[in-house]
């Protein structure tokens, strides 16, 4: 197994014998380090056996500051018109570094892991179509539906340069249960694609299936105001008056089944780190 550095934050693993190549982009959030902890876990127990490992350091600027960004979130940078932009700055200019050699990696798949502010009973996939094969590999409750509901995300405009890229949400910030899911991750994906051998063979059952259908946007952060504290997975009545401002009610569609996902925290409303209020899914 051979280390090289192929570009700035790009570091690639090789063997001698032929097989997929697998991106693993890590702290596109700077402050969501579970997929590099459960990467140093991964490396610290097995050698790459065949095919092409690259490990991208996805904003290592906002990681030294332990920040999901630097001046601006570059996960909704990756739009034609931000890539186009001349004379990039800050985050932005990692976005257009990235967008310009992911493309010559040669990358058959990709995993990008995250982790959430608030508490989530349950981990899940952002998946786009195109990416079944890998998404089918991730032991956490699946959802789909992503195309166009977060504009100008890295994973989305992978998919679109026809290179099938999943977000692991991986659990909450600081969990040390988010190392573990994002490792429990790895080691399915790698060993599916022969990069590794796990001591036990990954076996899961098929987790549950979602569609996400709406990302519900914040009109007024001065006034918006939660009716109470939501958390991802949370069943809503039909109708439910979910959160109020200035501009108008939030309310559950008159809708059985739906759920909230990644909602918003009143604090980050506040501070106005979050722009979306909450997305809306249903199982499938
Ligand atoms: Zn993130």
């Amino acid at each position: 197994m051979k280390s090289e550095v192929v570009g700035e934050g790009i570091v690639r693993l090789t063997t001698n014998k032929t097989g997929p190549t697998i991106g693993v982009v890590c702290n596109v959030h700077g402050n969501e380090l579970c997929g590099r902890k459960a990467v140093h876990r991964i490396l610290a127990k097995y050698e790459i056996e065949c095919g092409t490992l690259v490990l991208i350091d996805g904003n290592p600027n906002a990681a030294l500051l332990g920040k999901r960004y630097v001046a601006s979130d570059m996960n909704r940078m990756f739009t034609t018109d931000q890539l186009a932009q001349e004379n990039p700055e800050q985050d932005l200019k990692r976005a257009h570094y990235l967008a310009k050699e992911l493309p010559k990696l040669g990358l058959d798949q990709v995993i990008d892991f995250h982790s959430t502010t608030s508490e989530t009973p349950y981990p899940f996939t952002v998946s786009f179509p195109g990416t079944e094969e890998m998404t089918s590999l991730c032991p956490v409750p699946q959802i789909f539906g992503w195309t166009g509901i977060v504009i100008g995300s890295l994973i989305e405009w992978l998919c679109k340069q026809n290179i099938p890229a999943v977000v692991v949400e991986a659990g909450q910030h600081e969990a040390e249960s988010s190392i573990d899911v994002a490792e429990q991750t790895l080691l399915s994906i790698l060993s599916h694609f022969g990069l590794i051998t796990p001591e036990e063979p990954i076996t899961f059952e098929k987790p549950a299936q979602y569609k996400v259908l709406e990302r519900v946007m914040i009109g007024d952060h001065a006034s918006f105001k939660f009716e109470k504290e939501y958390s991802s997975f949370e069943a809503l009545e039909p109708g439910e008056l979910i959160a109020k401002d200035k501009t108008g009610d939030y309310v559950a569609p008159q809708q059985e089944g739906l759920m909230m996902i990644m909602p918003s925290t009143q604090e980050h409303v506040e501070k106005r780190i979050s722009r979306g209020a909450y997305y809306l899914m249903q199982r499938l």
